[in-house]
């Protein structure tokens, strides 16, 4: 799912969905535009869109097994 579709179903905000994907608090696959999985995206600072597994929204639901 897009990270649209994400928010609406933790019930955050986008900004707050790029900070998660951004520490690994939610999970995803970052795409170029050209379709190209991202290498590195915690360093890349192109636009670039998430695609986001229905596990992945579930684990960020759950219970934080990192602890915060
Ligand atoms: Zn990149």
């Amino acid at each position: 799912m897009t990270i649209v579709e994400a928010c609406r179903r933790l019930g955050i905000s986008r900004g707050t969905a790029t900070r998660w994907l951004k520490h690994g608090r939610l999970r995803g696959t970052k795409k170029h535009h050209c379709g190209a999985v991202c290498a590195d995206p915690t360093a890349c600072g192109h636009t670039a869109v998430w695609d986001i597994t229905e596990d992945d929204v579930r684990q960020a639901l759950a219970p934080s097994e990192t602890g915060r």
